[in-house]
C-alpha cells in the first residue's frame, strides 16, 4: 500500500528526542507513513526568520497536508512571532481537539473517571489579537465571533462525537454577560445540535461548566468552546488528567491538520533522553485516525496503554507514582519507553480500557455554512468613542446633547460598559475614555449624517477615537443595550 508522506517537525529541547520515539513505535507498528523532515522552530528563529519557519517548510505542508510536530522553543525577547499562531491561522486549523483520559489507577490522579474531549476554537475570540491604546488610560482587545467560524467548529465537534461513539456534546459560553458574541456561539450550537438528535446536548455557563468540570468530569463527554475558555479548560483538564507528558491534540482544518503534544520543548530536559513521548506519540494516533490508519492507531494505542498498566513509566510518572506510594515500577527513559511500547505491539490492556478504532475517523467532509451575507443591515445610530479627561459625566451628557442635532439625539453615555449619564451616580470611577451613543432623532440616519456629526465634535475640541456603527439585522436590534436604555 502506497506510504502517506508526511512532514515532521523534530522541533526544540525535548522534541527531537520524543519524536524519534514516537516515529519509531508508529514505524515498528506498521504506519504507511513516509516522515519528511523539515525545518522549523528556535534555529529558524535565530537566523532571522521572524515566523521561525522556511518557505521550504511552508511548501511542504502545503503539499502534504498534514503536519506532524514537536514542540519548539519561542526565543525570550521581542520579535519572533508564534509558530503555533502562525500556522494554525495560515492553514485554517479551526478545530483544537484535547482529549483527557485518566489511567487510573495506573497514573494516580483525584478523579479516576476522566474521558473528555475538549473542543476548542481555535482561530478568534480575543485570539484575533486584535488590540488598541485608545487612551492613556484604556486599552482595549477585540473579541471577533463569526457565524461561519461557530458553525464550523461545533457541527465538527457534533462530527467529531458521532465518530467516535460519544454521547453528549456540551457547549459553554458566558451568554449571559456576553450576548451577541457568546450569544452567536450557543445560539448556533442550538441550531446544529437539531441535526443530530441520536447526541444529548446541553449548555453551561463557562464558571460553574469549568468548576464543574474539574469537580465531577465524568460527567461531561465532548465540550466545545470558544478559544480563550477553551484554552484555559483543556490545560486544567490536561492537567488534573494526569501528566502534562500524556496529553495529546490535534489541530484540525477543511484542507489541513497539525499534530502536536500539548506541553511545550521543556529545555531544561532536553538532550538527556528522559522525557515522556506519550503526548507526542498519543498524537501521532490521532494522526493516523486522520488519514484513515485506524487500524494501526488501534495497535499503537492499546500497546501504549499495556505499558503504561506494566507501569514501564518516565520520570514523570515515577514522580507521581511515588508520591502515592507506589513502589512496583520500572524508570526508563525516552527511547527505552518507545522499545517497551514496541515490544507490546499487539497486546491490549486488562485493566485500563482498550480502544476499538475500526473504521472510526474524525475526518469531517467540507462543513456546510449557512449564508447569511445577504442579511438587510440598517444603520440605527452610532457609538461615538471619546478620549475625554476633564468633564464629568454630567458635563460631557449636556454638552453632547448640544451638539447631537438635527439628525441624532443622545441617548446615553457609558464608562468601561457602566451606564453614567443619564441618571448616573457622582461616585461612579470614570476613566478618560467614554462611549456616546447617539440614535436617530427623527430621520433614517445616513453615514452622511454621522459624519456630519463627528464635524461638530472636532470643532468643540472632542477627540473622536472610535467608531461603532449601531445597525438592525433584518429588523432586529444588534447591537448591545446599556443598561436602562
Ligand atoms: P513545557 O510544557 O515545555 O514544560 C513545563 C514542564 O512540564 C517541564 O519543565 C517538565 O517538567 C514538564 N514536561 C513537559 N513535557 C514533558 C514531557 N514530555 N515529559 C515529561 N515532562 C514534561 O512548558 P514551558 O517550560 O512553559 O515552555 C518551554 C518552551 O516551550 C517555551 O519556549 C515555550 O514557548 C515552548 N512551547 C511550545 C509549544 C509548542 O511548540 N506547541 C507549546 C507550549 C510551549
Amino acid at each position: 500500500m502506497k506510504k502517506q508522506i508526511i512532514p515532521v517537525a523534530r522541533g526544540d529541547g525535548i522534541g527531537p528526542e520524543i519524536m524519534d520515539a514516537s516515529l519509531e513505535v508508529l514505524l515498528e507498528a506498521g504506519a504507511r507513513i513516509e516522515p519528511l523532515f523539515i525545518d522549523i522552530g528556535e534555529r529558524v528563529y535565530l537566523a532571522g526568520n521572524t515566523a521561525g519557519i522556511t518557505d521550504e517548510s511552508w511548501e511542504a505542508i502545503r503539499q502534504h497536508k498534514v503536519f506532524f510536530k514537536s514542540p519548539i522553543t519561542t526565543p525570550q525577547g521581542g520579535g519572533f512571532k508564534s509558530l503555533n499562531v502562525t500556522v494554525r491561522k495560515m492553514l485554517g486549523l479551526y478545530a483544537n481537539v484535547r482529549p483527557s483520559v485518566s489511567y487510573h489507577p495506573h497514573v494516580p490522579i483525584k478523579h479516576p473517571a476522566i474521558d473528555v474531549v475538549i473542543i476548542r476554537e481555535n482561530e478568534e475570540d480575543l485570539y484575533a489579537g486584535i488590540e488598541h491604546q485608545q487612551t492613556p488610560e484604556v486599552v482595549q482587545c477585540l473579541k471577533l465571533i463569526s457565524r461561519p467560524g461557530c458553525e464550523r467548529i461545533v457541527r465538527y465537534a457534533f462530527e467529531y462525537a458521532r465518530a467516535y461513539g460519544r454521547k453528549k456534546v456540551t457547549c459553554m459560553t458566558k451568554d449571559n454577560i456576553m450576548k451577541l458574541t457568546d450569544g452567536l456561539f450557543h445560539q448556533v450550537f442550538n441550531e446544529i445540535a437539531q441535526e443530530y438528535p441520536d447526541l444529548e446536548h446541553e449548555h453551561w455557563i463557562i464558571d460553574i461548566g469549568a468548576a464543574k468540570l474539574a469537580d465531577t468530569p465524568d460527567l461531561f463527554d465532548v465540550v466545545v468552546m470558544p478559544n480563550l475558555y477553551g484554552d484555559i479548560v483543556s490545560d486544567i483538564l490536561g492537567q488534573i488528567a494526569g501528566s502534562v507528558g500524556l496529553a495529546p491534540g490535534a489541530n484540525i482544518g477543511d484542507d489541513y491538520a497539525m499534530f502536536e503534544a500539548i506541553h511545550g520543548s521543556a529545555p531544561r530536559h532536553g538532550g538527556k533522553g528522559i522525557a515522556n513521548p506519550s503526548g507526542l506519540l498519543l498524537s501521532g494516533v490521532m494522526m493516523l485516525l486522520h488519514i484513515d490508519q485506524s487500524d494501526v492507531a488501534e495497535r499503537v494505542h492499546n500497546a501504549w496503554l499495556k505499558t503504561l498498566e506494566d507501569h514501564v513509566w518516565t520520570y514523570d510518572l515515577v514522580r507521581k507514582g511515588k508520591a502515592h506510594g507506589i513502589d512496583n515500577y520500572r524508570e526508563v527513559g525516552t527511547s527505552d519507553f518507545a522499545k517497551a511500547v514496541i515490544a507490546r505491539l499487539g497486546q491490549r490492556p486488562v485493566e485500563l480500557k482498550a480502544v476499538t478504532y475500526a473504521g472510526r475517523t474524525a475526518k469531517i467532509a467540507k462543513p456546510k455554512l449557512t449564508d447569511v451575507r445577504r442579511q438587510q443591515m440598517a444603520l440605527d445610530g452610532v457609538d461615538v468613542f471619546l478620549r475625554e479627561g476633564k468633564a464629568t459625566a454630567t458635563e460631557l451628557g449636556q454638552a453632547l446633547e448640544r451638539l447631537a442635532g438635527p439628525e441624532f439625539v443622545l441617548t446615553m453615555i457609558s464608562n468601561r460598559g457602566q451606564k453614567v449619564y443619564p441618571g448616573g451616580f457622582p461616585e461612579t470611577f470614570t476613566t478618560d475614555h467614554w462611549r456616546c451613543r447617539f440614535k436617530a432623532g427623527g430621520s433614517q440616519p445616513t453615514h452622511g449624517a454621522i459624519r456630519q456629526l463627528l464635524g461638530r465634535l472636532e470643532q468643540q475640541g472632542y477627540e473622536w477615537i472610535k467608531l461603532e456603527n449601531l445597525y438592525l439585522l433584518e429588523g432586529k436590534r444588534a447591537y448591545s443595550l446599556g443598561q436602562g436604555e
